[in-house]
């Protein structure tokens, strides 16, 4: 089946074109797609049943993700959707709140774009699966179209999106910039470009490429460390990329878009929280135009810990005092292990009924299962 949350506007334009259709099918097909959130081609009911039956025939559908398991964090702002795809692959998708008085929440959709992960970053559940497949476009959208139902019973809507989920968004770069494209236009999802942000472990070449997109996507490098032997420790498939290209690749996509990257730096006790790592950090990227937000870990199994609330501060500080602008990511969710790969393990590992998950998990390719999982995120913004 082709899913019709594939095509971008223009695309489904030229299908009915095609299919000898004038093109006000295709908007209240759009309408539809994006405001109804339908879950197959027989609930667009606005289309004549002959209508549906040509789709059908031409061999197009309509969701790529059915609903396996749903959990909500206990002050209700975390929510953490499990997707089963085409295949049976499981994917995550969390929903983080940040309620503002007297208005709707800022809600932001993490996504995912690969199930599992080949880059194997060692504090990293996901990585730890290893890799089993890149996300269609349509796995993509569908994730965030999942969640807008949701918010909609509510009243609500999503605000911000950011591919921080399962997987490498620009190891799956086709993919995620359809999906960015479709999520972006007004006659789809129609969210602003600036409500997106994409991070990457630093795919130099993904990096520029995204930078001459013509888009106004914000960009998060997670760097992690300020030297390369550390930095090779923990995302060992780097490559001989020195960190300071990375930021060297971080000022190119400021100076082709006009936005400034944040770089994302894990903070693991014992590993890269030393004061000296710290004035490293600052000394590589002053005068950078670029902002730091560290994320004290979320304790994995593979013995990788977060540095006690001083010791970040003090990280924090150092980096401040040295002219880098830096926050500190504030932590959701970690109490439903919300976040990319955590849900999925849990699942993988039996918490869920047989019957919740029909389809048998693939085996994890590294052979180490992790207990615990990145904190959902507030956007690096
Ligand atoms: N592959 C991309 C995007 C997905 S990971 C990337 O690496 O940037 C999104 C963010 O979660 C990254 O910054 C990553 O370093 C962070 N992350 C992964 N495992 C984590 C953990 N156990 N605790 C805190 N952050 C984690
Ligand atoms: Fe992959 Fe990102 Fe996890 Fe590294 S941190 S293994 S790149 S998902």
């Amino acid at each position: 089946m082709n899913d019709l949350y594939r095509l971008l506007p223009a695309e489904l334009d030229t299908l009915f074109q095609d299919l000898g259709h004038p093109r006000y099918r295709a908007d209240q097909v759009l309408r539809s797609l994006y405001q109804d959130a339908p879950g197959s081609l027989d609930d667009l009911r606005q289309l004549p049943a002959a209508l549906r039956q040509q789709l059908a025939e031409a061999g197009w559908g309509v969701g790529s993700a059915t609903g396996v398991h749903r959990v909500v964090s206990e002050d209700g702002n975390t929510t953490k959707l499990l997707l089963r795809m085409a295949g049976g692959t499981l994917i995550e998708t969390v929903l983080m709140q940040y309620p503002e008085p007297g208005k709707h929440p800022r809600s932001t959709v993490c996504v995912s774009t690969q199930a599992g992960c080949a880059m194997g970053c060692v504090f990293c559940a996901t990585g730890q699966m290893g890799f089993e497949r890149n996300l269609h476009a349509e796995e993509i959208v569908a994730q965030v179209v999942h969640i807008a139902r949701l918010l909609r019973e509510r009243g609500e809507h999503v605000t911000n999106v950011v591919f921080m989920g399962m997987g490498e968004p620009l190891a799956n770069y086709n993919e995620t910039i359809r999906a960015v494209r479709i999520l972006v236009d007004p006659r789809a999802f129609g969210l602003s470009q600036r409500a997106i942000t994409i991070s990457t472990v630093g795919l130099l070449r993904g990096i520029d490429r995204l930078a001459e997109e013509g888009l106004q996507v914000g960009l998060a490098i997670s760097l992690h460390a300020p030297t390369e032997e550390l930095r090779q420790h923990l995302v060992p498939t780097a490559g001989p990329h020195s960190v300071a290209d990375l930021v060297s690749a971080a000022k190119r996509f400021f100076k082709s878009t006009g936005r400034r990257v944040t770089f994302e730096y894990a903070l693991i006790a014992g590993e890269n929280d030393r004061p000296e790592d710290a004035l490293a950090l600052a000394r590589l990227l002053r005068h950078s135009g670029t902002h730091v937000n560290l994320i004290p870990v979320n304790p994995t199994a593979g013995g990788y810990g977060r540095p006690a609330r001083q010791r970040v501060l003090e990280f924090e500080r150092i980096l401040r005092e040295n002219g880098v602008n830096t926050t500190v990511r504030v932590e959701k969710g970690s109490e439903i292990s919300a976040a990319c790969g955590q849900l999925r393990t849990d699942a993988e590992a039996r918490i869920f009924s047989p019957d919740e998950l029909s389809v048998p998990p693939a085996a994890p390719k590294h052979g180490r299962r992790q207990a615990t999982h990145a904190p959902a995120q507030s956007p690096a913004r």
